[in-house]
């Protein structure tokens, strides 16, 4: 089975300690991890906290990660430049990385697509609905043609990324925003997914086709290989054989 990474924030929001979350009865993160267990994943589970800066994604756990899944919201800040800059690294070499509701923000996501990420945002619990718009794409399998969470924070267009290789979900909200709420980008030898829906005080992770999703997404973001860091070698023998040019 794949072996993920999963880095969550533990903010006030999603509430572990307290237990004042009354969407998930443990906590979001808690909720993830054992959902993520349950699929037979090899997980690694690392709880940001306000006072974290990431160096506990150390270089030994990237090394054993095939997909890293990053949930943040407030604390992408607290995270250490030289931690996103391997994670870009690694995606370079096949990782793969799916950046989970506001990881639209957190660093490696944003070096990762060039642009901010930046979009606009409510938080009234208001209806989303997610529809498909890439028929047969394995991100897709068994949701049919869209699905609807009852109560989300809206995302909205204009959302500030480079057109996505692959457009997979766009989500209409109830007060008449839209945006496009599945991407695919391709970067080196690896992918990259943002997946919108996920907020921390809601129980969105707890419908059966946002879980679809994140099992879809965990396959399609596996690498057949992780390949060596290649540098930019000169090649003094060309691959026809020793030519004579002039
Ligand atoms: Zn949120």
């Amino acid at each position: 089975m794949t072996k993920i990474t999963f880095l969550c924030e533990t903010n006030p929001g999603a509430n572990r300690e307290t237990g004042i979350n009354p969407a998930y009865e443990n906590g979001m993160d808690q909720y993830v991890y054992d959902f993520l267990c349950s699929k037979g994943y090899d997980v690694t589970w690392i709880k940001i906290s306000p006072t974290d800066d990431g160096s506990a994604l150390t270089d030994e756990i990237l090394e054993n990660t095939e997909v890293l899944l990053w949930w943040g919201h407030i604390y992408h800040k607290n995270i250490l430049d030289s931690v996103a800059e391997k994670v870009v690294a690694r995606v370079n070499r096949g990782m793969g990385f799916f950046a989970m509701h506001s990881g639209h923000h957190c660093k490696p996501f944003k070096r990762l697509i060039g642009t901010t990420g930046n979009l606009s945002w409510r938080e009234i619990g208001e209806r989303e609905r997610v529809w498909v718009t890439d028929f047969g794409h394995p991100i897709t399998k068994g949701l049919g043609d869209s699905f609807v969470i009852d109560h989300e924070e809206m995302y909205g267009e204009p959302f500030d990324i480079p057109n996505p290789d692959e457009l997979v979900f766009i989500s209409w909200f109830q007060g008449g925003e839209v945006m496009r709420s599945g991407c695919v980008w391709k970067r080196g030898r690896g992918k990259v997914f943002f997946f919108r829906p996920g907020h921390e005080t809601l129980p969105t992770y707890k419908y059966e086709s946002v879980q679809k999703v994140i099992v879809n997404a965990i396959e399609y973001l596996t690498p057949d290989e992780i390949v060596a860091p290649y540098g930019a070698p000169k090649i003094p023998v060309p691959p026809e054989g020793d030519i004579k040019t002039w």
